[in-house]
C-alpha cells in the first residue's frame, strides 16, 4: 500500500493535485506534525486542519537509491530520496524524491522547492535545489519540466 491509498493521507495528495504543499496542524496548539494522524501527537487534540505552506525547504539528508525495488524504478536510477525541513512548518521533515543532475552536488542544508507535476488522476511532487532567492540552479535544469511553475 501506498501513501496515497491511506485515507490520512488523501488531503495531502488532494493538495498536492492542486498545486499546493499542505501539512496537518493542530487547531488547538498550533504545531504541525507529520505523519497525518487524527489526533495531534503533542497535545491529543482532535482538531487538525491542513496549512498550505511556502513549498520550498532545505534538504536535512538524503540518500542514493542504487536498488530497483520496484520494476517501475529499473530506468530512474539512481535517484535521491531526501528528508526535507520546511521554514514554514516546524517539526515536519517530508520523505520526497530530490532530483538533480549529481548525487554528489548535494549538501546538508540545500535549499530546494517543490515541483508539481500532474500524474494520472493525482498530482506527482519531487523536489529540485534551488538558490536561497528562489531560482532553479543551473545544473539541474534540465531534468525538470520546464513548463511546471
Ligand atoms: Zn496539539
Amino acid at each position: 500500500m501506498t501513501d496515497e491509498q491511506i485515507p490520512e493521507f488523501a488531503p495531502f495528495w488532494r493538495n498536492v493535485a492542486a498545486r499546493r504543499l499542505c501539512f496537518p496542524r493542530c487547531e488547538a496548539c498550533g504545531r504541525f506534525h507529520w505523519y497525518p494522524l487524527t489526533r495531534c501527537p503533542h497535545c491529543f487534540a482532535a482538531d487538525i486542519e491542513w496549512c498550505a505552506v511556502e513549498p520550498r525547504g532545505t534538504l536535512y539528508s538524503w540518500t542514493v537509491v542504487r536498488h530497483a525495488f520496484a520494476a517501475t524504478f529499473v530506468d530512474r536510477l539512481p535517484y535521491v530520496v531526501g528528508l526535507i525541513e520546511f521554514p514554514d512548518a516546524p517539526g515536519i521533515r517530508l520523505v520526497s524524491e530530490v532530483r538533480t543532475a549529481s548525487t554528489d552536488a548535494l549538501w546538508v542544508s540545500m535549499p530546494v522547492r517543490a515541483r508539481f507535476v500532474d500524474g494520472s488522476g493525482a498530482g506527482e511532487l519531487h523536489f529540485v535545489p534551488t538558490t536561497p532567492n528562489g531560482r532553479e540552479s543551473h545544473e539541474d535544469s534540465d531534468l525538470c519540466d520546464s513548463s511546471i511553475q
